[in-house]
């Protein structure tokens, strides 16, 4: 699950309350507000309404009259000269589609690599995360619907170039750059020119997505990427559709496309009450998940909380979590956690082999380390993840 963004809305903020929005944030999750602060204090454009920086869009086809067929991800949108897509992000402007989010980030922040979450990569370590306005589903759920349910003029949002993201991920000591908290595909060509920037000068990166890229762009992606986190939201047909207005078969053809690239892999499944968490439905993902994917890929369910259109929901109960981490073990899978329950025991990682705690972990926070060179340091047994 993606952590909940600043709660303020463009058009009554004052700059005064943006910056006391974020101080709150920081408070309630944890994050490091001054690091933060030294970031936002570089924001060169503050309630903009449109900037007039567009790129070209890749991965999309002139049609007659003007219109334009986006194929980045799987809507497959014929987008009307003057009109955009349904991620709100793509504009046909005179027969030519643009991304107009290109660096023009809503949001960028120095988090702990496990808020990912990214358990089995370079635990313990920072990431510069930066995400733009707007999404490509609609979940009612949504912890970061601040953020993703709306369009770039409705926020504000900085003009930050690409090489700039790298320099400060550099500056403040991350060792890798994320895209997270809305969906990183809608603003693909901002983010691909950032990897692209990253993996030269020594940064690992990172893409937390819903996993609804077509497969010819996640490909050209996945180049430059060391690891991805895929949220699989549910494991029918009918939660996508009626939830999400989304759909599944993308999310898995994806799930597979990255492993049989061999770029690291965790999955987020955010357990919501009575909308995802029959034990029937989580068992087919788990044995999917091991048939498809392997045993070694890093599952988490993470605890609902009521947000956005949700809220007539009970938080997850701590049982249910704890029987779905019970199923996927039963089904064979190696690492299974459980989120958003800060100091629960299947926070840290257990070898498969010798069952010894390798990593110690309290909610974002690492305490120990026993993994040597991507080896249980008690028993040899390989860990699936990047370690170095
Ligand atoms: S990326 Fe946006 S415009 Fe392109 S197909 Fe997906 S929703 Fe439509």
């Amino acid at each position: 699950m993606k952590l909940s963004k600043l709660n303020f809305s463009m058009a009554q903020i004052t700059r005064r309350d943006f910056f006391k929005e974020i101080g709150r944030e920081c408070l309630i999750r944890g994050i490091l507000p001054c690091w933060l602060f030294a970031l936002l204090k570089s924001t060169h454009v503050y309630g903009a309404k449109r900037a007039e920086i567009l790129q070209e869009a890749r991965y999309y086809k002139k049609l007659p009259h003007g219109r334009v067929r986006c194929h980045l991800c799987f809507r497959g949108c014929e987008i009307l000269p003057g009109k955009r897509g349904f991620c709100r992000n793509r504009e046909n402007i005179n027969g030519v589609l643009y991304s107009i989010v290109y660096a023009k980030p809503a949001a960028h922040q120095i988090d702990p690599i496990e808020k990912e979450p990214s358990f089995h990569m370079i635990p313990g370590t920072h990431i510069l995360c930066t995400a733009t306005a707007s999404c490509n589903f609609r979940c009612k759920f949504c912890h970061n619907w601040h953020l993703s349910q709306r369009s770039m003029e409705e926020i504000p949002f900085s003009i930050i170039k690409p090489e700039e993201i790298v320099k400060k991920a550099l500056e403040h000591r991350c060792e890798t750059v994320s895209f997270t908290y809305s969906e990183p595909t809608v603003f693909y060509e901002y983010m691909f020119d950032i990897v692209r920037i990253a993996k030269t000068k020594g940064l690992k990166t990172l893409y937390h997505t819903n996993g609804s890229i077509s497969s010819e762009p996640l490909l050209d992606l996945l180049k430059y990427m060391d690891a991805v986190t895929v949220d699989l939201k549910a494991f029918t047909e009918s939660f996508y559709t009626d939830i999400s207005s989304s759909e599944l078969e993308p999310v898995l053809q994806t799930l597979k496309t990255i492993k049989s690239y061999g770029r690291h892999l965790e999955i987020v499944n955010l357990v919501i009450p009575t909308l995802n968490d029959d034990p029937v439905d989580i068992k087919r993902m788990c044995l999917w998940i091991k048939t498809n994917l392997g045993k070694g890929v890093p599952l988490h369910f993470n605890r609902f909380f009521p947000n956005y259109k949700l809220t007539n929901l009970p938080p997850t109960p701590i049982e249910t979590l704890e029987r779905a981490h019970r199923i996927a073990k039963e089904e064979g899978l190696e690492y299974v956690y459980i989120g958003n329950v800060p100091g629960h025991e299947m926070n840290s990682t257990f070898c498969p082999k010798c069952k010894k705690k390798i990593i110690h972990r309290t909610h974002f926070s690492v305490s120990a380390k026993e993994v040597k060179n991507g080896k249980c340091r008690f028993c040899g047994y390989p860990i699936e993840g990047i370690w170095a």
